[in-house]
């Protein structure tokens, strides 16, 4: 059976960069045969003029939210913004069981959630270099009013004031350098010691095996 997937959580303020980070590690993850699946988080948030229903978010109204969170459907979920964020236990459980590695584009209330549920979860924090590239890029990014923005930057100060929770921290100036630093993150908790038990038993077995293999027929000889 394949040992299970990582599951990454990857925080910032919005417009720091989690979208364009994540899938750019997910293709990289993919070159080395590392399976990752980007997490599609529901949302009661309007679309966003580029954005795909089941693509970007699943989209959905409050009360059916609600009804969801009810039945226990999310993993963690989350007020931001005046609009409910939630991953369904859906988009990840299965994938993580079958050895999938998944990411999840999350604030981070949410984070804190599934730490709870699954402790063995990676937190990785995005930071944008400055307040001021923050600011530029999400006026480029040309998909939220200027009431949205003004409330993310302000949202992004109590963001970067929890940040010191998490396991790593990327800063997301060089594109290809934070994208870098998250496929390092995954590749190296790949291989922490937990991860690697079960392998560890299958390769000493055949050491075992090998060597004894190896011993009797010398002592035939002798
Ligand atoms: P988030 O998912 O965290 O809200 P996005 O991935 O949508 O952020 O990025 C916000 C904007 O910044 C996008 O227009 C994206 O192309 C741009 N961007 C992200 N990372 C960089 C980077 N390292 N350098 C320049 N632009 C970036
Ligand atoms: P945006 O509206 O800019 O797409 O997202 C706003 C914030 O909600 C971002 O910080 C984003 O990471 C977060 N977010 C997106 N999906 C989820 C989710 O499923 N759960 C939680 N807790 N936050 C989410």
């Amino acid at each position: 059976m394949a040992a299970p997937g990582i599951l990454i959580i990857v925080a910032s303020p919005s417009g720091g960069g989690k979208t364009t980070v994540i899938r750019h590690a997910i293709d990289r993850l993919a070159e080395r045969g590392i399976p990752a699946h980007f997490s599609v988080s529901h949302t009661t948030r309007a679309p966003r003029p580029s954005e795909v229903d089941g693509r970007d978010y699943h989209f959905l109204d409050r009360p059916t939210f609600e009804r969801m969170a009810a039945s226990d459907a999310f993993l963690e979920w989350a007020e931001y913004a005046g609009n409910l964020y939630g991953t369904s236990n859906a988009e990840v459980l299965a994938r993580l069981e079958r050895g999938e590695d998944v990411f999840l584009d999350i604030e981070v209330q949410g984070a804190n959630q599934v730490k709870t549920s699954i402790p063995d979860a990676v937190k990785v924090f995005l930071f944008p270099p400055s307040y001021g590239v923050l600011k530029e890029r999400l006026h480029r990014r040309r998909q939220d009013q200027p009431e949205a923005i003004r409330q993310r930057l302000h949202w992004a100060m109590r963001e970067l004031s929890v940040a010191g929770e998490f396991d790593y921290a990327i800063i997301n100036d060089r594109l290809e350098e934070a994208v870098d630093a998250v496929v390092g993150v995954c590749l190296a908790e790949h291989h922490r010691m937990e991860r690697m038990r079960s392998v560890l038993h299958t390769i000493r077995s055949e050491f075992q095996h090998a060597l004894d293999e190896d011993f009797a027929h010398d002592a035939t000889r002798s």
